[in-house]
């Protein structure tokens, strides 16, 4: 069993770690951040040449930089990328020269309803430059000339994922993805980019009957791309989730794949219903994270959502406010738990059939039921068995009566093992 209070601390250390590299979709930033969480999963990198068509994309110019800054006459750096990656518009193409405050300031984004905090700004398919900072900062600057300096590259190099995969006993795979593009921005994407390395670090000593994939990718051309560059794969997903915002303080959010009634918006409803604290279930929408690349009608892939607080409904979304702050030890040890916990509702999913159905078997004579008071748990076992026996017909699953009996998965599963045991029980091959 994991250790929970230290898994949510050692989740929120490899986010402090993570935090200062200015990351984007291509670049060192990317590399860098891969090459850290390497230190504690086996991940494969990637690199796809720019100009390279992945459907009706293609992969863009690779974006490196090293310096940018505002100089007042003074010489002062009064806005500093070194200060906060976020102070640049990410993919910013270079700059060197004097201009008025007026013409530096078609090219400065604030927030004016949150004058302290610095946007995060992007510019991936359009050439062009900017710097973000607050608006008490903007209110603050006076006519001068100012010296403007981005030291950025924009060039053909590659585009990088990372990809750890952990073999099961079966080549069926569940996928878990989460981008990680985002520079100084910790629950939209650190929190799930560091809970899916510790994810992947915890299956790694399991045994597992599902092979597990873990994609570190850029958001939407890193999902397109891959996609793109692993068609002739994609039957072999059976189960899986896009992770994103799974660190703040709020109550779990699961978002439903396109289809709706897959397995793993199945486990995973049940696993928060059980789970005894707030939550929200939402129904597909085709926008979001990269569950709409997985989910477009030519993959429709079964892969749902999951976060915490969604990032509409978090002020402090793409702005230096969704910083290490902002993260919860106990929320991420939460979330990980919980994806633990739908995984293993699918990993012991199955079928059985009942090997004595003509009336039920005597569970007495077997040591199975005990007529004479008891526990509620084990009132709870004796109802799990009779359910499991009655629906055991081969054409319910695990989970399908645990819902119909309104009993936590556990508990069926429980019954179910001891019934195998007793050898009421017998495995039969899935059924759809
Ligand atoms: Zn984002």
């Amino acid at each position: 069993m994991l250790e929970t209070s230290s898994l949510g601390d050692e989740i929120y250390s490899l986010i402090r770690e993570l935090y200062p590299i200015c990351r984007s979709i291509t670049g060192e930033g990317f590399r860098e951040t891969l090459a850290r969480i390497q230190k504690e999963i086996p991940l494969d990198v990637h690199e796809v040449p720019s100009g390279t068509q992945v459907f009706d994309w293609t992969v863009p110019k690779e974006w490196n930089i090293r310096d940018a800054y505002v100089k007042n006459s003074r010489g002062e750096r009064i806005i500093d990328f070194k200060r906060h990656n976020l102070h640049v518009v990410n993919y910013s193409v270079p700059v060197h020269r004097k201009m008025s405050l007026a013409e530096l300031r078609t090219h400065l984004h604030t927030l004016p309803n949150q004058p302290d905090w610095i946007p995060y700004r992007t510019s991936y398919y359009k050439e062009s430059w900017g710097f973000c900072l607050s608006h008490n900062q903007l209110q603050a600057m006076r006519e001068d000339e100012y010296e403007v300096c981005i030291d950025s590259a924009l060039e053909n190099g590659s585009l990088t994922y990372g990809q750890c995969y952990l073999r099961g006993q079966s080549s069926a795979e569940v996928l878990i993805s989460c981008h990680a593009c985002h520079p100084s921005l910790c629950n939209d994407n650190l929190s799930s980019v560091a809970m899916a390395t510790f994810l992947a670090k915890y299956l790694g000593q399991a045994q597992l009957r599902y092979s597990y994939r873990f994609l570190f990718i850029p958001g939407t051309i890193g999902a397109i791309t891959w996609l793109s560059q692993n068609e002739d794969h994609l039957d072999a997903i059976q189960h899986g989730l896009v992770l994103t915002c799974v660190g703040d303080r709020g109550h779990i959010t699961y978002k439903k794949s396109r289809r709706g009634d897959a397995d793993i918006d199945r486990a995973m409803a049940h696993v928060l219903k059980h789970s005894g604290r707030r939550y929200d279930i939402e129904n597909f929408s085709p926008y979001g994270y990269d569950e709409r690349q997985y989910c477009s009608p030519g993959f429709n892939l079964p892969v749902g959502c999951f976060m915490r607080t969604p990032h509409r409904k978090f002020l402090e979304y793409h702005s230096s406010a969704d910083n290490l702050e902002l993260m919860d030890p106990a929320s991420l040890a939460h979330s990980l738990m919980t994806c633990l916990s739908a995984f293993y509702v699918l990993e012991n999913n199955r079928w059985y059939c009942n090997q004595n159905p003509k009336c039920e078997p005597q569970l007495g004579r077997r040591g199975l039921y005990h007529a004479m008071g008891g526990d509620r748990g084990q009132k709870l076992q004796e109802a799990a068995m009779l359910w499991v026996l009655n629906q055991s017909d081969g054409e319910h699953t695990l989970l399908d009566i645990a819902e119909r009996a309104g009993l936590a998965f556990d508990t069926v599963h429980d019954a179910a093992s001891l019934l195998l045991r007793h050898g009421l029980l017998k495995e039969v091959p899935a059924q759809r």
